[in-house]
């Protein structure tokens, strides 16, 4: 067996049965993806959409798409007409633009709010309140292509595991505090390679996994 196929089945059997696995296959070639889709996994993320839509096109159609990354407001067209989910929507401008595109796409696509948790200025992301007012804001209520599922955070990028336990535990103890008030919410999308299982134990129900999968990147 080569190392992608026992990667994936290996973290499959680790992680519990309710988690999700998205594959991140961000910079790694078809056939990588390939062999990832021949163990029956069939998602996998991308953060740069230009290269999520070149790989839609070229890979099996029954892959769902998770679009993890940055998303710049006019590529949002491109990836309309197939992505799953859209983990990192961090403004009210942006969810505007999905909507329009879903609509156009007649279809309803499903969003995260990035919350940032980290402490470096690098990582996007909403401060919780923001991400509180896009939910009860009319404007948000008046979009009928767009539906926000849960959030979405990165913890710091540190080896001190105590402050990655908090970063999590925190968007946890705020996820379930909003569910309250929006059951729709249901997704919290936390962890990679190097801290799912800090973020599974605060409450992690979907975690993004690249490196530990397909191996190191050479650029990301
Ligand atoms: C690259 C990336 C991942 C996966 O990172 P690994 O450390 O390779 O598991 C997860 N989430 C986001 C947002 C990413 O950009």
């Amino acid at each position: 067996m080569s190392s992608i196929t026992e990667n994936i089945l290996q973290l499959k059997k680790e992680i519990p049965e309710h988690i999700s696995l998205i594959a991140v296959s961000k910079t790694k070639p078809n056939e990588d993806i390939l062999e990832a889709y021949q163990t029956g996994h069939r998602i996998f993320g991308e953060n740069k959409i230009q290269e999520m839509v070149d790989k839609h096109e070229q890979l099996p159609k029954d892959i769902e798409w998770h679009m993890i990354g940055h998303v710049q407001r006019n590529k949002v067209k491109y990836m309309a007409p197939f992505v799953h989910l859209i983990h990192a929507v961090d403004s009210l401008k942006l969810l505007k633009e999905v909507n329009k595109r879903a609509a156009q796409n007649k279809r309803s696509i499903n969003c995260l709010l990035q919350v940032k948790i980290a402490e470096e200025d690098s990582k996007f992301g909403l401060d919780i309140d923001s991400a509180k007012e896009i939910l009860i804001s009319k404007a948000y209520a008046e979009m009928d292509n767009v539906k926000i599922i849960g959030l979405m955070g990165m913890a710091t990028f540190t080896e001190d595991e105590n402050q990655i336990e908090q970063e999590f535990a925190y968007l946890q103890k705020h996820f379930k505090a909003l569910q309250k008030e929006y059951p729709q919410l249901q997704t919290l999308s936390m962890g990679m390679s190097g801290d799912y299982q800090i973020a599974i134990r605060n409450g992690s129900n979907m975690i993004r996994v690249g490196s530990s999968i397909f191996g190191e990147r050479n650029y990301h």
